[in-house]
């Protein structure tokens, strides 16, 4: 089967149905693409819709009453995506990211942390099972997500101010509401609960000490504070360059208020670089994608709510599993979990992405190609 572009029913982004090579080889977990990163990190996205309006994500302007999100036949099924996850950690993906739009909206999700914990690396482990919310469910979710084998949890909170906190999510969510999600997680045994904050210069940047404040001083080390760096994701959040806030002035601003010391990384492709409050009221990172690329490590998939395959955050063609998944051979027999991994391997084989570290030269190129994919759409 060659590659065939595909007309959707729902067309948002370009996709490839990927290519079953003839002979399919065994998966090894040893896949390596063109710039020799192999594959350890699979981020799904378990739905496109969400509860809140984040300018820099889902801009109401865009996002109204009128916008179609997917209808529900396009989405993986539970099971559908199990198999996926399956057949990726069989090639050496061991951390599952599930995420959205707003992961908690999806229902029963418990269920489906359960079948993903059920799974197993070759080596005979289990994989890492995480999610990323904007915490407005969390309260009622947690237990329930940490009995089905979820390991740990990030919850994004941009503020600590309710009025800046209800301006960002566009929605009038009160911050106490993702407050009492944290602790729900806390309780649940999901510590240390990582709280990723995007910083817009001039927007909520005046929160980037309250907010540190207020964990160190009701958590300490339970909760891990992440200053993430405003990204020129999708097409429609306006970003421009000047609202960006370098990491390196949020580490400046931090520690004028509570001394730090760098600590080294833990992982390859790790995306945080941590510090440590030096009176030991815990850690906190930055992620600084925008001022200082991340690509050379970069060991992330992801895989949309509809089955598509990105390689990278900034890819504007994703790849068609579900169409693998749902379709035939041309022989009419379904594709098989070695055929799939197969296609997989040499999708990844073939990649060399590496937007973040050629964000000049592309951003220069914008508006001629393809459309670039929404952060909601594939998560973060
Ligand atoms: N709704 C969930 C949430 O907000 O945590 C999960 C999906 S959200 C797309 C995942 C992460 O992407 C969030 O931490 C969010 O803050 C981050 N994000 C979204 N748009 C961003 C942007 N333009 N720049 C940096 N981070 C962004
Ligand atoms: Fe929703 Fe998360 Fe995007 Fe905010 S960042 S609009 S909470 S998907
Ligand atoms: Fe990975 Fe693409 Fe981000 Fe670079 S820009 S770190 S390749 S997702």
């Amino acid at each position: 089967m060659g590659e065939t572009f595909i007309p959707l029913a729902d067309l948002r982004y370009a996709a490839v149905v990927p290519e079953v090579p003839r002979r399919a080889q065994a998966p090894q977990g040893l896949l390596a693409d063109r710039l020799g990163r192999p594959l350890r990190d699979l981020r799904i996205s378990v739905t496109d819709r969400c509860n809140f309006r984040c300018s820099y994500c889902m801009p109401k302007d865009v996002f109204d009453k009128d916008y179609r999100f997917l209808p529900q036949t396009s989405l993986l099924s539970f099971e559908e995506i199990t198999r996926l996850a399956r057949i990726f950690i069989a090639q050496g993906v061991v951390k599952l990211r599930l995420t959205g739009g707003e992961p908690l909206l999806r229902k029963h999700l418990e269920t489906l942390v359960g079948q993903l914990a059920a799974l197993r690396t070759p080596a005979g482990d289990a994989a890492d099972i995480t999610l990323t919310t904007n915490g407005s469910l969390l309260a009622r979710k947690a237990q329930a997500l940490r009995d089905a084998g979820l390991q740990r949890v990030t919850v994004s909170l941009d503020a600590l101010d309710d009025a800046v906190f209800r301006r960002m999510n566009d929605v009038d969510f009160p911050v106490a509401d993702v407050l009492a999600g944290i602790e729900a997680a806390l309780h649940a045994g999901l510590a240390p609960v990582k709280v990723n904050m995007v910083v817009k210069r001039g927007t909520n940047d005046d929160q980037i000490v309250p907010l540190a404040r207020h964990m160190r001083e009701h958590y300490g080390p339970q909760v891990v504070l992440r200053f993430i760096e405003y990204m020129d994701v999708g097409a429609t959040n306006g970003w421009r360059m000047d609202e960006v806030l370098p990491s390196q002035e949020v580490v400046q601003r931090l520690s004028a208020a509570f001394p730090l010391e760098a600590l080294a990384a833990t992982a390859p492709g790790e995306t945080a670089q941590r510090w440590r409050y030096r009176d030991g009221g815990g850690e906190v990172g930055v992620i600084s994608s925008v001022t200082q690329a991340f690509c050379r490590d970069c060991n992330r998939a992801r895989l949309s709510t509809e089955g598509k395959l990105f390689l990278c955050l900034f890819a504007s063609r994703g790849h068609d599993l579900r169409a693998l998944l749902r379709g035939a051979s041309p022989e009419g027999t379904a594709w098989s979990d070695a055929q799939i991994a197969a296609a997989i391997g040499q999708v990844w084989a073939g990649r060399d992405d590496r937007y973040s570290e050629l964000r000049g030269a592309l951003q220069a190129d914008a508006g001629r190609g393809e459309r670039r994919v929404e952060m909601h759409y594939i998560g973060g």
